[in-house]
């Protein structure tokens, strides 16, 4: 017998109270009881967030009458007797302005499935329809997402409206987040398909155009990267389109892959405007950002870790792989920006130059290595605190690092025949193209050194097993060298001989990290510490401190004054010489 499709309606009936409203109807419920569950986490960010604790109330009934429903555990309600159709009713709070959560206001709504759509268990697998309403408040709301809709219109990149959507699985269900409201689109196709850019928030004369250039640009090369033959995109299997959704806002940043679709922030700063000749650096971090959670579209959403195919969303998922997914697709955004011809050389370095700087000012790369670091994301990478530079090292930045350290030893063994490239479209031939076509396999743990020797003909095993699983850095100085680029390193601009991070706010400088064995530390200095002078003189920002300590030599010895909590304390601080972490890249002539 055919089911019946899993029914949501939802409304953001509350926008001044950010409430979102949901009705759910099951046809055929268990019988004996049916259980219900919210996703604690949501893929591609590896925290458990609790999505069930934004559920405020919660009232079911079946046949007509009202039944009881229990909480289970924290994500999970069971409701019984269900004796006919099950109708749930449901009020989400939605205001975490972020691309992982549920927003909503008198200007728009955006929110993730993950945080909307309660799965029913044992029924996972069945079509899930959603009905889209509008808020009381607004007429002109539309919808933006890459669900389809469940009644395609003939035009399809006319849609947007409210009403009926499909999804064929739960799975795909919460795959696609949903802007609604009044933002700013743009529409361009690359190799023949749809991409849709959206951008909320206020933002004054913005350059639609040129934004919609500059990303068609990096679409087109990244899918003739993956599929140089047909240049057939990826998420046909999934959607009719690809839908860039841009939270604007000050200082924002940040973003989220699906598998038609992203959810980003951005800075109002980084954004080109009209008549703005040169967009300026900000804009090649949003256009890295673009490029980066587009990469993901194969590498990660189809190409994934055998750990992720399925996804567990009940609790933690762990794989060591991570600085494949985030490492390589960070080492390929910057990358496909200049192939595409969106930056230029010197660009491209500068943007290399200041992930190895990142990398080597962090203490932590001597105590954890990616592969652990992709393990532990849960309770370190996701938590970090003042120690994690001390501590920690990133499978993004480190992970990008050991990308190219082994795309370019690939290159050299392989007499220049294969590349890094050949590894990633292996990998999406393997793995990636029939994901969502019934064949969900991924990479199991063990399995990189195979495929890239499948893939290339090189043995990179000891390469993995010193820069991946051990702990050195990958020795970038000789390999970029062989590729006529040299590396060399400056103190960097501003960076004081205390060897701290600091933080200024609210008019005070403090210590954000101090690093394990430099001045600070063998002083006594503690992260949070709150300076306040240098040799009796006051301390009022960072760029006071820096013309204090400008006198002094390395070895000199000053007195740091801090408070400490409310104790006004001071440290007797002997200068180290500034540390050299600023990396510069450049061809050798
Ligand atoms: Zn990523």
């Amino acid at each position: 017998m055919k089911k019946e499709p899993i029914l949501y309606s939802v409304t953001p009936f509350d926008p001044a109270g950010h409430r979102l409203k949901v009705r759910l109807t099951i046809q055929n419920p268990d019988p004996d009881g049916q259980e219900l569950s919210l996703p604690a986490w949501i893929p591609g960010s590896y925290l458990i967030r609790d999505f069930s604790r934004q559920v405020e109330t919660i009232q079911a009934e079946s046949n007509g009458k009202p039944i009881t429903v229990e909480k289970r555990g924290n994500h999970s309600w069971f409701c019984a007797p269900c004796s006919g159709p099950l109708i749930l009713e449901y009020c989400v709070y939605a205001w975490d302005l972020s691309v992982r959560g549920a927003h909503v206001d008198e200007s728009h709504a955006f929110f993730n499935g993950t945080s909307v759509f309660l799965s029913v268990i044992g029924q996972t697998d069945e079509t899930c329809h959603v009905e889209f309403c509008p808020p009381p408040h607004a007429s002109n709301w539309k919808v933006y997402t890459s669900l389809p809709e469940a009644h395609q219109h003939p035009a399809a990149a006319a849609r947007h409206g409210f009403g009926m959507y499909i999804a064929p699985n739960y799975d795909a269900l919460i795959d696609h987040p949903v802007e609604m409201g009044t933002p700013q689109v743009v529409q361009f196709e690359a190799h023949g398909a749809v991409h849709e850019m959206v951008f909320t928030g206020v933002i004054p004369h913005l350059d639609l155009e040129r934004i919609a250039f500059d990303t068609q640009q990096i679409c087109a090369a990244q899918i003739k990267f993956f599929e140089p033959e047909t240049k057939k995109v990826p998420f046909l299997d999934s959607s009719d389109r690809y839908v860039f959704m841009t939270m604007v806002t000050g200082d924002g940043y940040g973003g989220l892959e699906h598998r038609a679709s992203t959810a980003l922030m951005a800075s109002r700063h980084d954004l080109p405007v009209l008549s703005q000749a040169n967009a300026g650096e900000g804009y090649q971090t949003f256009l890295g950002l673009v490029s980066h959670e587009y990469f993901h579209t194969w590498n990660v959403k189809r190409i994934k870790p055998e750990r992720f195919a399925p996804y567990n969303l009940s609790r933690e998922s762990h794989t060591e792989l991570l600085w494949v997914f985030e490492g390589f697709t960070s080492y390929y955004d910057d990358l496909m920006l200049l192939r595409s011809g969106v930056i230029a050389e010197k660009d491209y370095f500068r943007l290399i130059g200041k992930v190895i700087s990142n990398v080597h000012r962090t203490p932590g790369r001597f105590k954890q290595s990616i592969a652990e670091s992709s393990h532990d994301a849960w309770t370190r990478y996701y938590k970090q605190d003042e120690n994690s530079p001390n501590a920690l090292v990133s499978y993004y930045t480190k992970g990008s690092l050991v990308a190219m350290g082994m795309d370019i030893t690939i290159r050299t063994k392989s007499g220049g025949a294969r590349s890094l490239d050949d590894v990633m479209r292996l990998l999406w031939q393997r793995y990636g193209r029939d994901f969502y076509r019934g064949a969900p396999n991924g990479i199991p743990e063990d399995a990189l050194p195979a495929l890239i020797q499948e893939a290339t003909g090189v043995d990179v095993s000891e390469f993995i097993e010193r820069y991946v699983h051990g702990r050195d850095d990958v020795p970038l100085e000789a390999l970029l060298r062989s590729q006529g680029v040299s590396l060399s390193w400056a103190p960097a601009p501003g960076v004081t001989s205390l060897d701290v991070r600091l933080r200024s706010a609210h008019g005070e400088t403090a210590l954000a990290t101090v690093y394990e064995g430099g001045a600070a530390h063998a002083a006594g200095l503690s992260a949070g510490d709150i300076l306040v002078a240098v040799n009796g003189l006051r301390v009022t920002d960072t760029a006071s401190l820096e013309r204090l300590l400008r006198p002094y030599q390395p070895g000199d010895v000053v007195i740091v004054g801090v408070f400490r909590r409310d104790e006004l304390r001071a440290y007797d601080v002997t200068l180290s010489a500034p540390a050299l972490t600023e990396c510069v890249l450049d061809y050798r002539q």
